[in-house]
């Protein structure tokens, strides 16, 4: 087979591959999963890293797959997230690779990480007051979570980005400080709408904080203007702060989609391709893998399954289904 790209049948074409390397978490996010966690999948249901590198590899070299990015569950606790970042690194040295991440431990292997080749690092962080930190993150870890972003930062992976959801009454008036904070740390702040994507089923069209709202809260302190340069494929949104040179991004998923310049596709821990967050069916390459499929076969069948993407997402459509997995087990 001769090198191809992952297509569908809207004329997208998908290069950027998010791989989820495990659903554990060790937060607990109240608008992801409930206190008590989740049922994870068995451990031989999860791939491992030699097949999670050959996968990737596979996205790679006969998939045009250009940008690669780790995430979870929390990929920090992946035992061999170091060697798969390396693994995957030696694949093609072009390919751009980063890390969606809590940040918790990452003070302690950022460095090793940046050895090992990962380009950048997304921190998620909805605050900086401890109190409202432990109240949706269910955790008394923000030192943790700041000190890893530091270390992401003197370890040259930047720009350091943060994506942070605001929640009603919660810490959606907190926008300015964090954004502030954010500017003066030198991390590039991007807030990004909640989806339907929790374990509970909790989430409300009508609670949750739009892009409208997002920019009324910022711009009570900061004259926002959309900066220049084109969006691109790129989900968020952005505005120069105050003339810039700071900016800051709005990922309005919900209210303003972007599926029509969509180039992402997943890979779930458990081997499970996904077009799309909010994909009714998966492919399964990891038993396709398992019952002895080469490379060129898995690639044929990864082809196929982008053929399926929808054009969009429909979560303002009265027929939309919340995906059965939440975003912790699809890889955020
Ligand atoms: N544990 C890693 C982390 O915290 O970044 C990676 C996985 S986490 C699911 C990825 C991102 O998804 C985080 O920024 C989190 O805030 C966001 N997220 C989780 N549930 C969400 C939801 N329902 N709507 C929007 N974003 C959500």
């Amino acid at each position: 087979m001769e090198p191809t790209v992952l297509a569908d049948r809207y004329g997208r074409i998908a290069t950027d591959l998010r791989v989820s390397l495990t659903d554990r978490c060790n937060l607990r996010c109240s608008y992801c999963m409930p206190a008590e966690g989740l049922d994870w999948l068995p451990g031989e249901e999860i791939l491992t890293d030699d097949e999670v590198v050959r996968l990737v590899g596979v996205g790679i070299r006969l998939l045009g797959v250009r940008e690669v990015r780790f995430t979870g569950g929390e990929p920090l606790i992946r035992r061999g997230l170091v060697d798969i970042v390396r693994r995957t690194r030696e694949i093609d040295p072009a390919v751009e690779l980063s890390l969606t991440t809590n940040a918790l431990g990452l003070h302690r292997m950022a460095d090793t990480l940046a050895a090992a080749g990962l380009d950048r690092v997304n921190v998620s962080l909805d605050t900086i007051r401890a109190d409202t930190f432990n109240t949706i993150t269910r955790r008394d870890r923000l030192d943790d979570v700041l000190a890893g972003l530091a270390a992401a930062r003197d370890a040259g992976m930047t720009p350091v980005k943060i994506n942070a959801v605001l929640l009603r009454d919660v810490n959606d008036d907190q926008a300015p400080e964090l954004l502030a904070w954010a500017i003066e740390h030198g991390y590039a702040l991007r807030f990004i709408e909640q989806m339907p994507l929790d374990a509970q089923h909790d989430w409300s069209r009508a609670a949750m904080v739009t892009a409208e709202e997002i920019f009324e809260r910022l711009e009570s302190r900061f004259v926002l203007t959309p900066a220049s340069e084109p969006r691109g494929s790129a989900p968020a949104e952005l505005f120069t702060v105050d003339g810039g040179p700071a900016t800051v991004g709005v990922i309005a998923s919900v209210t303003r989609p972007f599926c029509g310049d969509c180039d992402r596709v997943r890979l779930t821990a458990d081997g499970q391709v996904r077009n799309c967050l909010f994909a009714r069916e998966e492919s399964d390459l990891r038993a396709a893998m398992r019952a002895g499929a080469g490379d060129e076969d898995l690639a044929e069948r990864w082809v196929v399954a982008m053929r399926g993407k929808r054009p969009g997402h429909g979560i303002d459509d009265p027929t939309f289904l919340q995906p059965d997995r939440p975003m912790s087990a699809i890889g955020g």
